[in-house]
């Protein structure tokens, strides 16, 4: 094993800085992970979505457990508003079976499986640079520690990727991306949508956008919270209430009703805006260095798949480093394999936004036929878990 022996500086201790160091901690290396939060990262409360098979993968492996909570659903129903009415119509229902998280509760089984990792918090790492004499050093206010690989976990701003692709920078979609929990009480008016979200996720679709709507965990026992992401052109500069706020504002203009009064009235436990961005670095490992993560690439989060793709990366880490020969080697290995995910989940980002937020169709005039036809199109052959019967048929 490749790994026994090594000693690995994570920087970032987030999603994929923890799976990494369980990664570099199963292959028998000495891990350390630097976060420069020191604050709770249980605490952030959003939504994320696995594929299924990927999920019982991490549980088999023992990255997460099986007694983690999830709300797994296996179907996907696509809703727009009547033509001229607020009324909800149902365009299509589609086999698409996906494992919702809580992103706090994600994080923390990450971690609690990190065992034998040094993992410090509140140490901002200041800088990234290769030894001479080989390998790396990790540069904080406290100390300067030299690795044989170091591993960017760090995200979008990474100081790392400046050690690998410095010149390469997020990219801005043009449009935002609201991103909100609600407790169930939200939906308790509103029978139909409960009905809806229990057995199903909804892609809700409007002219200039869309919403993503589905329960996850909530942080006590068998509780769940509606989760969501909505698409859309970003508040006008004459709007004077914060960003977040007007979120309320595109519910209440373009979702039917029901919709509409869940995210307007409903108490939110958890709401941000995002910009919607996306690059991705073109080699995504160089020995001594290796990205992960939204470290090496951010796709458009219409794919649900930035944290999917920073445990793959994991996985792909702990593999090379077990059957590597070599540090230099597996970190090779890990770049021919990871890169090239980076690079097709942009392109598929970039269609799908086109597609759902810049060219949105005539949702109203669609059926069950012409969103299967439309959603193939918009794949053009990519493969997404999101879509799953669709590509079948
Ligand atoms: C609206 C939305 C919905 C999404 N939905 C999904 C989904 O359903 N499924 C899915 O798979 N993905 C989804 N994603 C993507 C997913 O959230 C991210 O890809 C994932 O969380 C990235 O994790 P990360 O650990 O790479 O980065 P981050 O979570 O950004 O972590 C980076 C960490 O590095 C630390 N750090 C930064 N700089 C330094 C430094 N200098 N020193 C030390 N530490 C540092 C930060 O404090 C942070 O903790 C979504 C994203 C958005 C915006």
């Amino acid at each position: 094993m490749t790994g026994a022996g090594l000693r690995i500086g994570v920087v970032g201790g987030s999603v994929a800085g923890c799976a990494m160091a369980i990664a570099g901690a199963r292959a028998g290396a000495e891990v350390t992970v630097y976060e420069r939060s020191d604050g709770a990262l249980e605490d952030r409360g959003f939504g994320i979505v696995v594929p299924p098979p990927l999920h019982a993968e991490l549980v088999a492996a023992g990255y997460l457990d099986s007694g983690m909570p999830t709300a797994p659903v296996p179907s996907r129903v696509w809703l727009t508003r009547d033509r001229g009415q607020r009324t909800e119509r149902e365009l299509a229902r589609q086999d698409s079976a996906v494992t919702p998280c809580h992103w706090g509760l994600l994080w923390r089984t990450l971690r609690a499986n990190a065992e034998g990792v040094t993992y410090h918090r509140g140490r901002p790492v200041t800088g990234v640079l290769a030894h001479p004499a080989g390998g790396a050093v990790i540069r904080t206010a406290e100390s300067r520690e030299r690795y044989d690989i170091v591993v960017g976990a760090d995200g979008p701003r990474s100081v790392t990727r400046s050690a690998l692709a410095s010149g390469v920078r997020p990219v801005p979609a043009g449009y935002v991306v609201w991103r909100g929990t609600l407790p169930l009480d939200a939906l308790a008016e509103h029978p139909r949508q409960l009905e809806l979200v229990r057995t199903a996720w909804v892609t809700l679709g409007f002219r200039g956008g869309h919403g993503v709507f589905y329960l996850i965990p909530g942080a006590a026992d068998g509780s769940r919270l509606l989760a969501y992401a909505i698409y859309g052109p970003p508040p006008p500069p004459s709007w004077a209430a914060g960003r977040e706020e007007y979120v309320r504002h595109v519910a209440e203009e373009h979702f039917p009703a029901g919709w509409a009064e869940i995210v307007g009235r409903g108490a939110h436990t958890s709401l941000a805006c995002h910009d919607v961005t996306d690059f991705h670095v073109p080699r995504v490992a160089e020995p001594p260095f290796l990205l992960a993560g939204d470290a090496a690439s951010i796709t458009r989060p219409h794919t649900a798949s930035g944290a999917t793709k920073a445990l793959q990366d994991a996985l792909c880490l702990e593999r090379v480093l077990r059957t590597s020969s070599s540090a230099a080697q597996a970190l090779h290995r890990y770049a021919d394999e990871r890169s090239g995910e980076g690079a097709r989940l942009v392109a598929l980002g970039r269609r799908l936004g086109h597609a759902m937020v810049e060219r949105t169709p005539d949702w109203a005039s669609m059926g069950p036929r012409e969103v299967a036809s439309w959603s193939r199109a918009t794949l053009d052959g990519a493969g997404s878990y999101l879509y799953g019967s669709v590509q079948r048929e």
